[in-house]
């Protein structure tokens, strides 16, 4: 068996599938190794904004993607503070912004993604943990020591998702304190009355609501809507571990949704409790996502609050940029950290932008005073959700929230 390749990716979900098929098309041995086998669960909320479609298209796996069923959401709606907050997807001005948001379930895309970058040519191993970076002298990463034995390359990729032991190795994790949170993300299949056909579903929804004594938020979203499927997906602070595992998920999901959400729970009446998977804490960032001979792509780079559910964005619109800079640094044979830098550079210069706003519009939903002040007005003016959905949704620089029409907008009474 071989063991020697141009790149190793650690982690087949949508970073590593993606970078690896990127690899394998410009002509690299990339080895793909996840502890997994696919089709896997991954707890998500399954949103995703109408830019994943072009990415997918580039990918090549697109018509595969589509061709396996999804629903399309065209909208989103804030429910805070008592208000109802629409906006579209299809007013920005961006190429895919037509199509829309959709959903798919993640063990679908990622088995869909895995599955291109094997028939792309990378070497694709399922089942193969890693255990230990393998460093040469001089400390530059060389390999992974997995437990189907030592794999070397002139490159090593971290696509290991928010524990990433790639990026722990590297001693480069800081976490986000306010971001430790725990989700549970359950899946309904409603009645066949309910169903709604396919590709009509009309939004995806995100529900706010305040933890008794004000002890925090919830975030409650809902997708999916697949043949009547339904993705519900709780948001929470850390603190309230205990409670779900006194209440067991599907206890803590009913009861929350009883109390603090009635209406999402009034849409599900009849609909049949499928399946929970409960996850966290999560909540990372990285002081830089390269090292010698090793560099970081998806939620192993940075993780994103899934409120503004744009993971997925970030972890292939991150394998586009880290091959572009692979392709380069593969061909000079240098995989030295200045080699490697025009990616975080350029990561820097196109993501940060975009995790400052959705740290602002994280923060801004966890303040009941401010959100007091700002739901009724995004409530009277959905051109202001429009431009917050171009942004967070990746078809509009963030400078779009800095016009003097959204500033005005926002600050009129
Ligand atoms: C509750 C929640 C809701 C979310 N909702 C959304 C949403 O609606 N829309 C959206 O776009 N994003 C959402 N996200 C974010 C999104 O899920 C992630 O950003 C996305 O999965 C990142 O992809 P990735 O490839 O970096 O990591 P992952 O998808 O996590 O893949 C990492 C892979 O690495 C493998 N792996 C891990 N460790 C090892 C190891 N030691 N050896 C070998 N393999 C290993 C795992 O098995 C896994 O397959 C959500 C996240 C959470 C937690």
């Amino acid at each position: 068996m071989r063991n020697d390749y141009d790149a190793i990716i650690i982690g087949g979900g949508p970073a590593g599938a993606a970078t690896a098929t990127h690899l394998a098309r410009h002509g690299f041995a990339a080895l793909l190794l996840d502890r997994a086998e696919f089709p896997r669960n991954k707890p998500c909320g399954e949103f995703y904004s109408p830019p994943v479609r072009g990415l997918l298209s580039s990918l090549g796996a697109y018509d595969a993607v589509a061709a396996a069923g999804i629903s399309g959401l065209p909208a989103a709606t804030l429910h805070i503070a008592g208000r109802h907050c629409a906006g579209r997807f299809d007013e920005a001005r961006h190429p895919w912004a037509k199509a829309g948001g959709f959903s798919i379930e993640r063990r679908i895309l990622d088995a869909i993604l895995w599955k291109n970058a094997v028939q792309s040519g990378a070497d694709a191993r399922s089942n193969i943990a890693l255990r230990s970076l393998l460093r040469n002298d001089s400390g530059r990463i060389v390999g992974a020591r997995t437990d189907a034995g030592d794999f070397h390359a002139r490159i090593l990729i971290g696509a290991d998702g928010g524990r990433s032991r790639v990026a722990r190795e590297m001693g480069v994790v800081r976490p986000i304190a306010r971001l430790q949170k725990i989700a549970i993300v359950s899946h309904f299949q409603c009645t066949s009355e309910e169903r709604r056909p396919e590709n009509s579903s009309p939004a995806i929804e995100m529900h706010v609501g305040v933890l008794p004594n004000r002890s925090g938020v919830m975030v409650c979203g809902v997708g999916g809507a697949r043949y009547g499927a339904r993705n519900i997906t709780l948001t929470m602070p850390e603190s309230e571990a205990r409670r779900v595992a006194a209440l067991g998920a599907e206890g803590y999901v009913q009861e929350a949704l009883a109390t603090l959400f009635p209406s999402v729970a009034e849409s599900l009446h009849g609909a049949t409790f499928l399946r929970a998977q409960t996850c966290g804490t999560f909540g990372h960032r990285t002081i830089t996502p390269i090292a010698e001979g090793a560099l970081l792509v998806g939620d192993a780079a940075n993780f994103i609050d899934p409120f503004t559910g744009e993971g997925v964005y970030f972890a292939l619109r991150g394998a586009e940029l880290a091959a572009e800079t692979l392709v380069k640094a593969l061909h000079s044979d240098n995989v030295s950290v200045r080699s490697l830098s025009p990616y975080a550079e350029q990561r820097r210069r196109e993501l940060t932008p975009k995790y400052a706003v959705c740290d602002l519009v994280e923060r801004a939903i966890h303040s009941p005073n401010f959100m007091a002040w700002a739901a009724p007005r995004l409530e009277r003016r959905p051109h202001l959700m429009d431009a917050l959905l171009s942004v967070t949704g990746d078809m509009s620089h963030p400078a779009r929230l800095l016009l003097p029409d959204f500033i005005f907008g926002a600050l009129a009474p």
